[in-house]
């Protein structure tokens, strides 16, 4: 078949990969110069003027992205050499928090979890009686639960140090907020899905380098079609039977972002794009600063926050590929304007870390992921027939991830087959 697909972010190259492997001509689209969508690789300038590619906003990968890692290896991406493997650690600046052994589950877990002094005794038999719960219930839950209900019963420190930045991290959406249904199924693959399913993958190069690049490198060599800066204005159905611009295709996959899927698919099917473009989202700001002598105790800590403390995680870039001094700072569902925030993230390190950083570049992604609430409607992935979505947002287990995004996109491609 004739495979146009809308939008080479990491679903829409995750689905003409697997569209070219499964036999179809394929024709990608992207309305931007360069691949990556969300994730991608951004130019910057030291205050020393080199100039370095960093990313549109610090992303983390786990153990259990499996999809992302296979698709990474069959474009020829090694993933031990751009990935830095840890144990999960989600350890502050003081040296508290959680820190997993690299030993098999359910071991780690607990030994994590008791082995933590900094928690009292009661809250850690608190987080082990409610984990068991949950694994006893399937990492299910009602609907309608939220993140903060689920966890209500867990003392203040667990709630402060593991509850609210992993659900902030995985689900881009503050706890009181956020699905308990998504958070469980997070923690489920990480913890049970494959050995070393919750490690961290901190990326050692840029986003664009990781997957991207490589991906639409791999589709040219096999004869697809990619045209970057070309804008897919409208998709109609025609006896070819689509067109998109005036192209002949027989079937049309839409990678792009869920208000641009709403738009282009409303005249085809406007229950679809209502259920799109209904989505909320939360944004992420990354701020990227530098001092000749910033280095961290670790590629990644975690952060106190609060309201004029935004920044929830601090990454060394100098640690993980990048140049020596240069840390990211990320403000999950993050919230006001970019000055205000970068001078907060600015003082927080001050007060946190004891650096005096100075700003290098801020990027407020505003739309940066759907708000993952309970009893959230997602579109699901046939719109008409011949005519798919995949993408973060559309209907699945997880919340607005690389993985999920890949997933869809792999999803979407097979069901061309069908
Ligand atoms: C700052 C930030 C931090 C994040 N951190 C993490 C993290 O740590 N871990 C994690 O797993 N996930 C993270 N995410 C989420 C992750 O980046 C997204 O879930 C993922 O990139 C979504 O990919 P996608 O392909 O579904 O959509 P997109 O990346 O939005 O791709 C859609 C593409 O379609 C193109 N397009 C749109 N309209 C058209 C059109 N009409 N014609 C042609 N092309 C079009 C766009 O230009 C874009 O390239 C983060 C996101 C952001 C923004």
């Amino acid at each position: 078949m004739r495979v146009a697909v809308i939008g080479a972010g990491w679903a829409g190259l995750a689905a003409a990969v697997q569209a070219v492997q499964d036999g179809h001509t394929v024709t990608v689209f992207e309305a931007a110069r360069t691949p990556g969508g969300r994730a991608r690789g951004l130019d910057i300038t030291l205050p020393d003027g080199r100039s370095v590619t960093v990313d549109n906003g610090q992303h983390i990968l786990i153990g259990a992205y499996t999809e992302s890692l296979r698709l990474m290896r069959t474009v020829g991406i090694d993933p031990d050499t751009v990935l830095q493997r840890l144990p999960l650690t989600l350890q502050f600046p003081d040296g508290a928090g959680l820190r997993l052994p690299d030993w098999p589950v359910p071991l780690d877990v607990l030994a994590g979890i008791l082995r933590n002094r900094a928690w009292p005794l009661r809250e850690r038999l608190g987080l082990l009686r409610a984990a068991l719960g949950w694994k006893l219930a399937g990492f299910e839950c009602a609907d309608t639960l939220s993140v903060a209900e689920l966890c209500a019963t867990l003392g203040p420190r667990v709630q402060a140090e593991l509850i609210a930045p992993l659900c902030v991290s995985a689900l881009n959406t503050p706890a009181a907020q956020a699905s308990a249904k998504v958070f469980l199924r997070v923690l489920h693959d990480a913890l049970f899905a494959v050995r070393g399913g919750s490690q961290l993958l901190l990326p050692r190069t840029d986003l664009g380098a990781l997957f991207p690049q490589a991906a639409v490198a791999w589709l040219q060599t096999q004869g697809a079609t990619v045209r970057t800066g070309t804008r897919i204005t409208t998709v109609q159905r025609d006896a070819d039977p689509w067109q998109l611009d005036g192209q002949g295709f027989d079937t049309v996959l839409l990678a792009c972002s869920s208000t641009e899927a709403a738009r282009l698919a409303a005249p085809l099917n406007a229950a679809w794009s209502a259920t799109a473009e209904a989505l909320h989202f939360e944004a992420i700001t990354t701020v990227y600063a530098w001092a000749q002598n910033a280095r961290l105790a670790a590629p990644m800590l975690a952060l106190r926050h609060a309201a004029l403390q935004p920044a929830q995680f601090v990454f060394d870039r100098g640690q993980l590929g990048g140049p020596a001094g240069l840390l990211a700072c990320v403000i999950s569902a993050s919230q006001g304007e970019r000055d205000a925030l970068q001078q907060q993230v600015l003082a927080q390190a001050r007060a946190h870390l004891g650096l005096d950083l100075q700003a290098v570049q801020t990027v407020v992604e505003k739309r940066a992921t759907f708000a993952c609430t309970p009893g959230l409607q997602r579109p699901p992935q046939a719109i008409a027939p011949g005519l798919l979505a995949c993408g973060d947002y559309v209907a699945g287990p997880y919340p607005a991830t690389l993985e999920g995004a890949v997933r869809s996109g792999v999803a979407a491609a097979r069901a061309l087959a069908r």
